[in-house]
């Protein structure tokens, strides 16, 4: 965590993992998947009704463009509807991705660092490309 400053460069894209638990929080969740869909150019992944690698609720993710960064993220921060929602870059280290550089929206949840691969390089691959799967209709 020391010598020179990273660059932004580094950051390929990001995720937003909009977490649920129960029924009602899960109504929430496909209200703002529905929302964002009408808003932004987005890539929406599947539902995990279970949790599933780091993650210790339920939840979707989000992946988005860097440039999509100034709209979406404000916008979730007001339209979350008490959700917890993990955002984070994807630089290509997993861990440190979701445990070191992330941001949380509303309350933070653990998150299991054992099963990311540690260190960039190690593990990481390529980043996937965001493919948005949305059709935006509606200004933000
Ligand atoms: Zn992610």
């Amino acid at each position: 965590m020391s010598g020179a400053p990273r660059p932004l460069a580094g950051i390929a894209s990001y995720h937003a993992h909009v977490y649920f638990d129960g029924p009602a929080q899960r109504a929430a969740a496909a209200t703002i998947r529905d929302q964002v869909a009408e808003r932004f150019a987005v890539q929406l992944g599947r539902w995990h009704e279970q949790p599933v690698g780091p993650h210790v609720l339920a939840m979707y993710q989000i992946a988005f463009a860097v440039e999509v960064f100034p709209q979406l993220v404000p916008w979730l921060m007001l339209n979350r509807q008490g959700l917890s929602i993990l955002v984070h870059p994807n630089t290509g280290a997993q861990y440190d991705d979701h445990l070191v550089h992330a941001l949380w929206l509303g309350t933070p949840l653990p998150i299991k660092g054992d099963v990311l691969p540690r260190g960039a390089g190690e593990g990481s691959g390529a980043i996937d490309p965001v493919t948005p799967n949305t059709a935006p209709r509606l200004e933000p």
